[in-house]
């Protein structure tokens, strides 16, 4: 590109953020084309770049960046007892730009078959605690420790437990999700989820209720939808409550007298 084409670019990227009062967002393929025809950027005469290029920070498309990841978990086989039982690989849903990310154990057999995580009957409770908080699914982002759904011995019923292994092998994809997707607060639903995450084993009832971190990020622990379901007690619905209260709190989300007394 000559350098009055990238001056008129730029000058048009510049319209945008000021206007929309937002970085403009290119994709990586964008950026990289730039980057290569950017006779000022790309050699060591950098240093000449117009004021307006240094100001100009094009933020990465984080939809994009999920992307080759979500395709390297759908053609992934390192396991290949899942890969053969499997329906399809269930990635992830909602906003990459979400603030608030849930992660949970693994698809089910409802995930399994509709390639979404938490479709089932622990996910519309989960879809309801979201709607409590003010929030949609589509507001958040949702996803598992593993992208497979555990295999079962034919004829039997319900799902099984990730092994560690499985976990341990899948982990990588859900840490590039976060490392993508940087959300404010992290919400690790059910003792798996905390295992496969931090890789370290507690009782619900020690590790809920209070901050831990993952990498830096606030991480809140509490009962998995599916434990509720099981468990029909207010009590423990309260519990999963508080914790979903102080997530809102630390997200600097306005809770009304209303939200504050649910399952009282
Ligand atoms: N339970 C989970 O942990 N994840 C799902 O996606 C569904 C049920």
């Amino acid at each position: 590109m000559t350098k009055p084409a990238l001056d008129f670019v730029i000058a048009a990227l510049e319209k945008i953020r000021e206007s929309a009062n937002r970085a403009p967002r290119a994709s990586q393929t964008v950026l990289a084309r730039l980057q290569a025809s950017d006779p000022v950027a790309a050699s060591p005469r950098e240093a000449r770049a117009s004021p307006a290029a240094r100001r100009l920070q094009l933020t990465p498309n984080k939809a994009e960046l999920l992307e080759p990841v979500r395709e390297r978990v759908c053609a992934c086989t390192k396991c290949a007892h899942l890969a053969c039982s499997r329906t399809q690989t269930v990635f992830g849903v909602g906003n990459p730009d979400a603030d608030l990310m849930f992660i949970g154990e693994a698809p089910g057999v409802d995930e399994d078959q509709q390639g979404e995580p938490f479709v089932g009957r622990a996910g519309q409770l989960l879809t309801k605690i979201l709607k409590a908080m003010n929030f949609t699914r589509e507001d958040v982002y949702i996803a598992n420790i593993l992208k497979c759904r555990p295999d079962t011995t034919p004829g039997s019923f319900g799902n099984r437990a990730p092994t560690p292994t499985e976990m341990q092998t899948c982990r990588p994809y859900l840490v590039e999700q976060i490392e993508i997707i940087q959300p404010k607060v992290l919400v690790a639903l059910g003792a798996v989820a905390v295992e496969g995450l931090l890789g370290m084993r507690g009782t619900m009832r020690e590790m809920r209720g209070r901050w831990h971190t993952y990498n830096g990020i606030p991480l809140m622990i509490t009962y998995h939808p599916a434990y509720l379901l099981r468990n029909q007690a207010p009590s423990e619905k309260r519990k999963v409550w508080e914790d979903m209260l102080q997530v809102l709190e630390r997200l600097d989300q306005p809770v009304t007298e209303r939200q504050r007394n649910y399952f009282l």
